[in-house]
């Protein structure tokens, strides 16, 4: 589902992939200090060591192959904008649409080809980066027809629901022409609460099967923690992601009544209590801290600053475009190619901003985590399985730039810092 090009998805990506702590699988052991002759750098030395070079080198290959996974994905819209618009695609398809006489019945039935042509545009981008390229790191579990199977489901799910969200919003452009951005923020907003709301609900269960904690000894620890801290112990769930990879992970998700925490079955199989513990107390930290919440809000400044840039670019673009790509202007459906570029565009430059907003979240999340599970060790441990797939030592600049979440050097030492300041508990 990384690749669907629907606009709220596209934000909930963030949002989701923001917030989900993915840990990857590795055995790490501990290294035992003693309580006299603590010091928070040589552990976190140690820790670091516990990774061989080729690991690391794998680690840091995969990770650095995002930097550039993203650049490409940028292209490729950028390529499918001008097949639309260039090649006339778009033209060819609004021919057909305008075959049916109502006007919102003409831009559900573009949208729906939009999504179909460049979903089979984006394909073979698609294919090596959610399929061969995670065989090759080994991350995935799935076979060919899973996979696909998969992603046959995210497609049906954003040209229906796309279609739908996007041709009211074009509804709305028609009526208030002039200020559109602005009721249009405000569509997207309330259309994202809505896709996060229904989410757990109704798009996660397509994908996973959803069940209470079964682990009974694991299960009463983290129930106690959920309790302690106002979580209601039925927002707390299981999930079998191992069918799709063995990442170990577990994410908040949901608004207001639907929201929970879901732990994946990876993290219970393949982790000891206490590395269990400790992510799950991080997650109770977004959950406790609202950070559901807070990120709407950050999102909904960006999505408004973003339809402002989209207003200001659109018309530049049309005026001098207007009669090769055959667009009269913003609220023609015709030229959704071109919203949609502009769209990823300014979410793509925004992207290191998105980042620090999502990285300040887990910062936080982390020393929640910290100061409920008591388990810095725990939490050191498991932040060292993510060099599977997450650069563990990055560059100062790099973390800031790239980072949605910390990287695993930072995290283990603040969890050894966290370890020094409570050496005689
Ligand atoms: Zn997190």
């Amino acid at each position: 589902m990384k690749k669907v090009v629907l606009i709220s998805l596209f934000i909930l990506n963030i949002v989701f992939t923001g917030f989900s702590q993915e840990l990857p699988v590795g055995s790490v052991s501990a290294p035992i200090v003693e309580n006299e002759t603590f010091n928070q750098d040589i552990a976190t030395e140690q820790y670091l060591n516990t990774l061989t070079s080729e690991q690391k080198e794998k680690s840091d290959a995969y990770f650095e192959g995002g930097y550039w996974l993203s650049l490409w994905g940028f292209i490729m819209e950028l390529v499918i904008a001008f097949i639309f618009l260039s090649l006339g695609l778009s033209k060819w398809i609004k021919n057909i649409a305008e075959r049916v006489r109502n006007i919102h019945v003409q831009s559900v039935i573009y949208i729906g080809f939009y999504f179909l042509f460049s979903y089979i545009l984006s394909f073979p981008l698609t294919i090596y980066q959610g399929y061969f390229r995670e065989h090759k790191y080994e991350l995935s579990n799935m076979d060919f027809g899973g996979w696909f199977s998969e992603e046959m489901i995210g497609l049906a799910l954003t040209i229906v629901l796309g279609s739908i969200f996007i041709a009211f919003l074009y509804a709305v452009i028609r009526k208030v022409k002039q200020n559109w951005w602005i009721w249009g923020s405000g569509i997207m907003v309330l259309f994202l609460v809505f896709s996060m709301f229904i989410s757990p609900v109704f798009i996660s269960p397509l994908f996973n099967e959803y069940k209470p904690l079964e682990n009974q000894e694991i299960k009463e620890e983290i129930l106690s923690m959920a309790r302690a801290n106002g979580v209601p112990a039925d927002n707390v769930y299981q999930f079998d992601a191992s069918k799709q990879s063995n990442r170990i992970s577990a994410n908040v998700s949901g608004f207001g009544s639907t929201i929970r925490v879901s732990l994946n079955d990876n993290l219970l199989n393949q982790c000891s209590p206490t590395e269990i513990k400790a992510v799950m107390a991080h997650e109770l930290g977004h959950y406790v801290l609202n950070h559901v919440y807070e990120m709407l809000i950050y999102i909904a400044i960006l999505i408004f600053i973003g339809l402002a840039f989209i207003n200001w670019a659109y018309n530049k673009l049309i005026n001098k475009f207007k009669k090769k790509w055959a667009v009269s202007g913003i609220a023609d459906i015709g030229g959704l190619p071109l919203f949609v570029f502009l769209f990823v565009a300014f979410f793509f430059v925004a992207s290191p901003v998105m980042n620090n907003i999502i990285r300040s979240n887990e910062v936080e999340a982390d020393y929640f985590g910290l100061n409920t599970a008591r388990e810095p060790d725990g939490f050191a441990s498991v932040s060292m399985k993510l060099s599977t797939y997450r650069k563990i030592n990055p560059g100062r600049f790099e973390e800031i730039f790239f980072f949605d979440h910390p990287s695993g050097k930072t995290r283990v030492s603040n969890a050894m810092k966290w370890k020094a300041e409570h050496l005689e508990e």
